[in-house]
């Protein structure tokens, strides 16, 4: 099985030379150490290769007709930033000029001409060595990123992340005047189903409504558990009339939705305070989360189940015809 995969992902080089006898040394060179290759014969034809291929490291030389290996490798960096390909400047020059600009072009490594085939596959192996290290970084990293913004309970994301994309948001509207709008909600009665399910349940109906909730945003909003029982749900480019029916549709599929709660079928409800720029003056995340708070506070005191945004409740309004 291991081995399998190990001939399906040999590492492919890119050889690129005009002089087809110098590609066919480096290709001998390069197979018998167990080396895919893919050649070519201009800087074009590289840039072709490298798009269509992806080639895990590339063999380049510096003259050629059309393109130098230099400008090959500026434009490759240029068009391909984040594709990690190592560069092996092949070339008949041995002026220091020409290494220097080589390195400055995003070079690792050079060798002269002629050469001796065994070494430049040791260069290589070098080379991809370090590389596989890399990518290992990057996957942990990266593994380490999503773990640091996501909320371990119920899988969306943290406070901590929201707090950054709320901030994120504000300096949006701020430099171009767009709108941002977000919903603070809160289970009512939430200790209830703790005292009379016990606790395990409660986290089970926390992350029901986490799937619940899941599938009604859209790929910019940003669904987050606030707190124990709080969540978030920041609207991107969403005027704040707009926010306050997201929310009355958040409300109504919370209250229309049957729980299980250790097994039994439970109803609950969630009142949520909106706020939204422009309208309300606030300037940080903090003061962003304390205005919607304030109206989610408003609801529970209201009766719960229902929504509060920056116009007055329905019931103080006047009755139209
Ligand atoms: P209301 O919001 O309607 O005023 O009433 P409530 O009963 O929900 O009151 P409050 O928001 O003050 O209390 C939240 C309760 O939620 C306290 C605690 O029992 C429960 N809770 C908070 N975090 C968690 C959690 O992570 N898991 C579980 N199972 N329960 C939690
Ligand atoms: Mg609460
Ligand atoms: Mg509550």
């Amino acid at each position: 099985m291991s081995q399998d995969k190990q001939t399906n992902t040999l590492p492919t080089v890119l050889i690129v030379d005009d002089t087809e006898e110098i590609r066919r040394l480096v290709r001998i060179g390069l197979k018998s150490s167990g080396y895919n290759t893919v050649e070519a014969s201009s800087g074009p034809e590289a840039l072709f290769v490298i798009e269509t291929v992806r080639p895990d490291i590339m063999v380049l030389d510096v003259m050629m007709p059309q393109m130098t290996g230099f400008e090959v490798l500026r434009e490759m960096k240029l068009r391909f930033p984040d594709l990690d390909i190592p560069v092996i400047m092949l070339t008949a020059k041995t002026e220091t000029d020409d290494k220097v600009e080589g390195f400055e072009a995003g070079a690792q490594d050079y060798m002269t001409k002629p050469f001796e085939p065994r070494e430049l596959a040791a260069r290589v192996k070098v080379l991809l060595r370090a590389r596989q290290e890399r990518e290992r970084l990057r996957a942990a990293a990266e593994g380490l990123e999503a773990l640091s913004t996501t909320d371990e309970l119920t899988g969306l994301h943290n406070r901590r992340h929201l707090m950054s994309r709320v901030s994120e948001a504000i300096a949006e509207h701020i430099r171009h005047g767009g709108p941002v709008s977000l919903l603070l909600f809160d289970i009512d009665r939430f200790k209830s189903v703790n005292d009379t399910y016990g606790h395990v349940a409660g986290d089970d109906l926390l992350r029901e409504l986490a799937d619940l909730l899941r599938p009604n945003i859209r790929q910019e909003d940003v669904l987050a558990r606030y707190g124990g029982e709080e969540f978030v749900m920041l609207l991107p480019s969403t005027p704040v009339e707009s926010a306050v029916v997201m929310a009355e549709r958040v409300r109504e599929l919370v209250a229309m939705h049957e729980f299980q709660c250790d097994g039994n079928p439970l109803r609950i409800t969630v009142s949520i305070g909106v706020a939204g720029l422009p309208g309300d003056t606030v300037r940080t995340a903090e003061e962003f989360i304390a205005m919607a708070d304030k109206r989610l506070y408003l609801a529970k005191h209201l009766g719960r189940n229902r929504v509060i945004g920056p116009e007055p409740p329905a019931s103080t309004e006047s009755s139209a015809a």
